[in-house]
């Protein structure tokens, strides 16, 4: 450890932010300048641009060129329609090839200032380094409650846990990026990957500001699929819980049996055929939960796993060769 960060205190680091665009044709310009000013024009940083527009309606592409033309370390990639977050994401990471890589928001909820303090914590060492949020002013009161109720939730049953607001801003090492690529699946949990890679981690912390500009492109059913995507891309709890279930209707099912039969022995038979056409259904209906559960953890492991989908497809890629 001591020998990478010797190597890496001096040295000039190659960066490449990752940017995931959707309709954002209001912010790209304040991103870019922002990014330019912060940190363009730092000695020790070559500064790459990645911007992914994720199927944009509006004219975001064409202000991309444009912006592109007059600053040639933007690097566009076109996706063939809108594939979600997540996805443009792994586009954007997969396509860049720098030392260290930052995914962000070109919204500038996450303040590009931050990465001058990640890239000193990845100089001592570190492999990834989280930016945390220390207030989510910025969010509504359903979104605190939601996002805080979503970690309680997800930490309980999936691991390894992901660690709680922190979002996607986050710097990541060369060898943490290969790691992520090497990760097959099509259900892009960014956030679950991330902390299923592991390394060595840091965190900064930083107040989240408010949109600079536009709207939020997630809506409350968008962030509950999210979530749910979460609980099963890391979780198959939500599956075997029915096997428990089972078990305890059936239990239930022989404590009602031994009831009823001592009712009958003591008060004598009210209804004949009752007591036994009773325990048999509820007895079975219990059998047949637990095999379901145990089925449904086989099934649910292998349609996530079977489609084998490509996460995107890029209509364009455009880049200035020097
Ligand atoms: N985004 C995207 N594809 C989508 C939705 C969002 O690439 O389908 C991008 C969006 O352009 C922005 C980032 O994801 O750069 C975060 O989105 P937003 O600010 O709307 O989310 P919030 O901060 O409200 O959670
Ligand atoms: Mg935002």
């Amino acid at each position: 450890m001591d020998h990478a960060a010797g190597t890496r205190r001096d040295a000039r680091v190659s960066l490449s932010l990752v940017v995931p665009v959707f309709n954002e044709a209001e912010t790209v310009g304040l991103f870019v300048e922002k990014v330019a000013q912060v940190l363009g024009s730092d000695e020790q940083i070559d500064l790459q641009v990645i911007f992914v527009n994720d199927g944009s309606t509006d004219d975001t592409l064409e202000r991309l060129m444009a912006l592109q033309a007059r600053d040639p370390r933007l690097l566009v990639i076109d996706l063939s329609r809108n594939f979600g977050k997540e996805a443009a994401l792994t586009a954007g990471i997969d396509a860049a090839c720098s030392d260290v890589v930052v995914p962000i928001d070109v919204d500038l909820q996450d303040p590009p200032e931050l990465v001058l303090e990640m890239l000193a914590k990845w100089r001592e060492g570190y492999e990834v380094v989280l930016a945390r949020r220390i207030n989510r002013d910025s969010d509504t009161w359903a979104k605190r409650v939601s996002a805080s109720w979503f970690y309680r939730m997800h930490n309980r049953i999936a691991s390894p846990k992901i660690p709680e607001n922190a979002g996607d801003f986050r710097l990541m090492d060369r060898c943490v990026v290969e790691a992520l690529k090497t990760m097959p699946e099509s259900c892009r949990f960014m956030k679950g990957l991330f902390a299923w890679v592991g390394f060595r981690t840091a965190q900064v912390e930083y107040y989240r500001q408010p949109r600079v500009a536009g709207t939020s492109k997630f809506n409350g059913w968008k962030l509950w699929n999210f979530a749910l995507e979460g609980f099963t891309s890391f979780s198959t709890d939500p599956l075997r819980v029915w096997t428990y279930i089972g078990m305890t209707v059936s239990l239930v099912s022989v404590l009602f049996a031994i009831f009823i039969g001592i009712k009958v022995l003591v008060a004598g038979v009210d209804v004949p055929g009752y007591a036994s056409l009773m325990v048999a259904v509820s007895f079975l209906g219990g059998l047949q939960l637990m095999g379901i559960g145990v089925i449904g953890e086989y099934l649910g492991r292998t349609y996530v796993e079977s489609k084998r989908r490509p996460v995107y497809f890029v209509r364009q890629v455009y880049e200035v060769k020097d």
